[in-house]
């Protein structure tokens, strides 16, 4: 039975993997600190992903190549949800 130390390792792992996969930085501002660095849906279609973000998200995201996923920093990703959101707000 794999101790939830090991399982956080191993997620831990497979987020490295995943975040080195898109670049390893912000797409906005270049950040580089994985801690704060988050997956992005390019196109805000994340309502669609079925799957937990665990380590088969990663593993999703590592053998994706359709660009729908990018890296961007918690600062960027909620400066683009607030944009969205009043992008949504206008056209309604
Ligand atoms: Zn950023």
């Amino acid at each position: 039975m794999p101790t939830k130390q090991y399982q956080r390792q191993y997620k831990k792992k497979k987020k490295l993997a995943a975040v080195a996969h898109l670049g390893g930085k912000c797409v906005v501002c270049g950040e580089r600190d994985f801690r704060c660095l988050e997956v992005d849906h390019v196109e805000n279609d994340g309502y669609l992903e079925k799957v937990p973000r665990d380590s088969t998200y990663y593993n999703k995201i590592m053998k994706d190549d359709t660009g729908r996923y990018q890296l961007m920093c918690s600062n960027c990703n909620s400066i683009k949800r607030y944009e969205h959101r009043e992008e949504q707000q206008r056209n309604t």
